[in-house]
């Protein structure tokens, strides 16, 4: 289902948007709709194409909508049922094989099937301008014209209405509170002393790790005292709405995997600045506390900052070697 843009006729920065022409779910051939891995392979190759393009590549931002279609075409098919044969909600995790099935979820565009409807600014009537005429300079619209009417509801353009379990759940999604209260608890902990300041990467980029929590020497002072360290961090990572399951798993090789295996462990590095929480893999742990050259941590930062801006993207699209 292609994604309806609602746009006020007198936003023209948006207008503009969407009168470029979007690739459409029927122009991506892939045989039957509700097959799922043939609409998934088809978005992996166009995600090969994307992450094998430059940035001023012609066509780029074809390539970027294509991408975008196909894969919530593929999300759209992707119905997994858990072992008692019930459609999965949320996501389900088995204890046994440490490994994470995602499911589907409620329409994250609306509530219960409708949006606020949009209205004419009533202080402009719709020309965006200010009191005395100036262009956009409208107060109460931010110069659009338009406002949102939250009195009159409409039904949801992304799900049409259906919201229940709209959308495929992603490894982006926080892991729900009784499976990371079990994780939380069954997840090996050790903690690594690292006799040195905070990275530059630990305190303001994030990549390959959990969390970094700065303590002035505190934990670093107390070497006897790990195993309250250890249940802290049990205790972050059960704590609701904090963990999402990227962060858990070993890389999954695509950015919209639907199945991932928990990581062994997970690493505690103290340092004299603070600790950091970071998946139990040597490689990990060097990539994740080394200082970055300065070319390295501007291709590195830039990657980050466009995935989202705290490391999770870099986590989830590349290798941990
Ligand atoms: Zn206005
Ligand atoms: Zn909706």
């Amino acid at each position: 289902m292609a994604q309806d843009v609602r746009v006020h006729p007198r936003d023209k920065r948006s207008q503009r948007f969407v009168e470029k022409p979007r690739a459409t779910s029927a122009e991506i051939d892939v045989g039957a709709p509700t097959n799922y891995e043939a609409l998934q392979q088809k978005a992996d190759e166009l995600w090969q194409q994307w992450e094998a393009g430059q940035w001023d590549d012609p066509g780029r931002a074809e390539l970027t909508e294509a991408l975008t279609v196909a894969q919530k075409t593929a999300d759209d098919a992707w119905r997994p049922t858990g072992p008692d044969g019930q459609p999965i909600h949320g996501a389900h995790y088995d204890p046994a094989t440490r490994t994470v099935t995602m499911g589907r979820k409620n329409c994250g565009n609306c509530r219960e099937g409708t949006v606020p409807s949009q209205a004419t600014c009533p202080a402009c009537h719709g020309t965006g301008n200010g009191p005395k005429g100036g262009a956009r300079g409208c107060q109460a619209c931010g110069g659009l014209g338009w406002t949102w009417d939250p009195q009159r509801r409409e039904t949801c353009p992304q799900c049409g209405g259906h919201w229940e379990d709209a959308e495929a759940s992603s490894l982006y999604d926080h892991v729900p509170r009784q499976m990371a209260a079990q994780i939380a608890a069954d997840m090996p902990v050790r903690v690594i002393r690292q006799d040195r300041d905070a990275s530059w990467n630990e305190q303001f980029m994030g990549a390959n790790r959990l969390w970094t929590a700065a303590d002035y020497g505190a934990h670093w002072s107390q070497p006897d005292k790990d195993d309250a360290l250890i249940a802290d961090v049990r205790e972050g990572l059960a704590a609701p709405f904090t963990l999402q399951w990227v962060k858990l798993v070993e890389p999954p090789g695509r950015p919209h995997a639907k199945t991932a295996s928990l990581v062994p462990g997970l690493a505690v590095v103290v340092t004299r600045g603070g600790y950091s929480v970071m998946p139990d893999d040597p490689a990990q742990v060097e990539r994740a506390t080394r200082e970055l050259g300065r070319v390295e941590a501007e291709v590195i930062g830039g990657r980050i900052a466009a995935d989202g801006g705290d490391g999770t993207g870099f986590v989830a699209n590349y290798p941990r070697n």
